[in-house]
């Protein structure tokens, strides 16, 4: 069995996280909406031409243009990443103990520091064998570990429409769990029909034990 779980609002209550940092800016004097102007406003783009957010790189932006003081900032961030783990959702390490690392495979989008910071300070990656951050579509990312083509018990945990989809166009044979929580950010965006649907990790769990129950 191979388990590919995936990290923002998955794992990760990004929602929670999110508002947060945006809360950091606003205390160092941003104005909420020069944070949104400047929250993409640099060329780091992924191969499928999909923006990928980078504090480091927004501070530099709000230097340059609205000559921004940054070390109070640079220092209230860095708290805040220190500890990632107040973030994880209430039943992640749950489900991640119930699994053999062996088993897990974390992949997440978007290859920046700031992912890997994210994921490394939130204390999880004990429990993966590997860790995947990439910028290509899930399926890409995936077809790399399908060596075995038989293995009839390969499951995908993801919450965003366009892994999802592309998953179940090009690997019929993963079993792809929607997860839909009420906290995730991308719960009401349409899809491809997955394989499951469950709202949380309890649920993914249920499922994941009664399909190799079936096999
Ligand atoms: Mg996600």
């Amino acid at each position: 069995m191979l388990i590919f779980i995936d990290f923002d609002d998955v794992l990760f209550n990004t929602k929670h996280f999110k508002k947060e940092l945006v809360g950091v800016f606003l205390k160092n004097g941003v104005s909420q909406k020069i944070f949104f102007e400047t929250y993409y406003d640099y060329p780091i783009q992924t191969k499928k031409g999909l923006k990928k957010y980078d504090p480091w790189c927004q501070i530099k932006i709000l230097k340059e243009k609205h000559n921004l003081k940054d070390k109070k900032l640079k220092r209230d961030l860095g708290k805040l990443f220190k500890n990632t783990k107040k973030f994880l959702f209430p039943d992640s390490e749950k489900f991640l103990k119930n699994f053999s690392k062996k088993d897990l495979i974390l992949i997440s989008y978007g290859e920046t520091q700031f992912q890997e910071i994210k994921i490394k300070n939130g204390g999880i990656s004990k429990h993966f064998s590997q860790i995947i951050i990439g910028d290509q579509d899930k399926a890409e990312l995936i077809k790399k570990f399908l060596k075995n083509k038989k293995d009839k018990n390969i499951f995908l945990l993801e919450d965003f429409p366009l892994h999802i989809n592309a998953v179940k166009q090009k690997l019929p044979q993963v079993k792809v769990i929607r997860i839909k929580r009420k906290e995730g950010r991308y719960s009401q965006l349409p899809s491809l029909e997955a394989d499951f649907e469950a709202k949380n990790l309890k649920e993914a769990e249920g499922i994941i034990q009664n399909s190799n129950i079936k096999q």
